[in-house]
């Protein structure tokens, strides 16, 4: 990967307004309406403004040699990064700035960029977690209580943020909107960025008695208990979503829980798509004469039918007593026959045999 200092060509102890001014000259040199724009360039030199103009993702930067915003991992965990806001903003090629004047590219940019910021940060953090659970409950579905450590809905203000009926006033820093200008002139016009307003942290409202349990956050960090409710038939490595289970936010929707699902193996069954697979014991005269045996299947005892003649490796089939389906009815449990010689013969079975073998057998 280019490095940032390199792209913008600036000094790694330059200054804010020296990275800023090497990225407007940059920007103005590639821009892709231009004749000898670039396309590839502009998206370089826009990425890597977007980390070193910012101080947080500078820093980051400078420390780890790498900016891993928004890439990866849940949506709305971390920071909202350079390729997804480039990606709303439709690439370099989705650019409509009328006219092309660089003064709008420049307000369109970081419009777009604090927008997207501003519309994943409505939403509470997703959570992600994994539980195991026994091969029998991940066949006929089960629930699990489990503790979560997270930031819910504050229950001293009911999520306001606010104490008794105290209420919100509109921010005179923002008039309300939630975002401030900043503009600048310089050689190639008037240069206006939007950001977060400061004062009420883009809310556009501040609280005039912020109550005290959140600090006005209307959300607290502390244990919760949830319940899962995990699907008959769930498969090893799925995924489940509980909507609105992950964290609250003030003012905006919870984020989402995660929970990844491990089945434990089971010592005498396996799992192929709704069936069942075990395998049974057949001594050497049931498997000759035919038989009826009971058997501990996973919900109980089944009756299985063990034809005469049965061979080691045949088949039987226990209809319906498998994994339960979607919509209904269940798969099949499968047994495999294995049939088990005797290892010793007593004196009277020798015999027995002896006279069989004169049959034919
Ligand atoms: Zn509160
Ligand atoms: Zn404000």
């Amino acid at each position: 990967m280019s490095d940032y200092y390199t792209i913008l060509g600036v000094e790694k102890n330059a200054s804010k307004e020296e990275i800023k001014r090497a990225y407007r000259k940059l920007a103005h040199k590639y821009h892709p309406d231009k004749s000898g724009g670039s396309d590839t360039e502009f998206k370089r030199i826009n990425e890597a403004y977007y980390v070193l103009g910012d101080d947080k993702r500078k820093a980051e930067y400078d420390r780890f040699g790498t900016f891993s915003g928004g890439r990866g991992g849940f949506a709305g965990q971390g920071d909202f990064g350079f390729e997804e806001m480039w990606k709303n903003f439709g690439g370099s090629g989705g650019f409509s700035f009328g006219g092309g004047d660089f003064t709008d590219i420049f307000e369109s940019l970081f419009g777009v960029g604090f927008e997207g910021s501003a519309r994943q940060s409505k939403r509470g953090r997703d959570i992600s977690i994994e539980i195991m659970i026994p091969f029998s409950e991940a066949v006929f579905g089960t629930t699990r209580k489990i503790l979560l450590n997270k930031r819910a809905t504050c229950e001293e203000c009911k999520g306001s943020g606010a104490t008794g009926a105290s209420k919100t006033e509109k921010c005179e820093t923002c008039s309300g909107s939630g975002t401030v200008r900043e503009s600048r002139r310089s050689i190639f016009g008037v240069f206006t960025s939007l950001s977060e307003c400061p004062k009420c942290k883009g809310r556009g409202e501040v609280i005039k008695n912020p109550c005290k349990a959140c600090k006005g956050e209307g959300v607290l960090r502390r244990e919760n208990e949830v319940e899962i409710s995990i699907p008959a038939g769930i498969n090893n490595g799925e995924m489940l979503r509980l909507t609105g289970e992950g964290e609250a936010k003030r003012g905006g929707a919870a984020g989402d829980l995660y929970v990844k699902i491990h089945v434990e193996p089971h010592r005498l069954f396996a799992r192929e798509g709704h069936d069942l697979i075990s395998e049974i014991e057949v001594s050497l005269t049931d498997a000759l004469l035919g038989a009826q045996k009971q058997i501990e299947a996973l919900d109980g005892k089944i009756k299985i039918e063990i034809p005469q003649g049965v061979d080691s490796g045949d088949m039987l089939r226990v209809r319906g007593r498998g994994v339960p389906k979607e919509r209904s009815g269940r798969g099949d449990l499968l047994f495999k026959v294995k049939i088990k010689n005797p290892k010793k013969l007593s004196r009277k079975a020798r015999e027995l045999i002896e006279e069989l073998k004169k049959e034919g057998l």
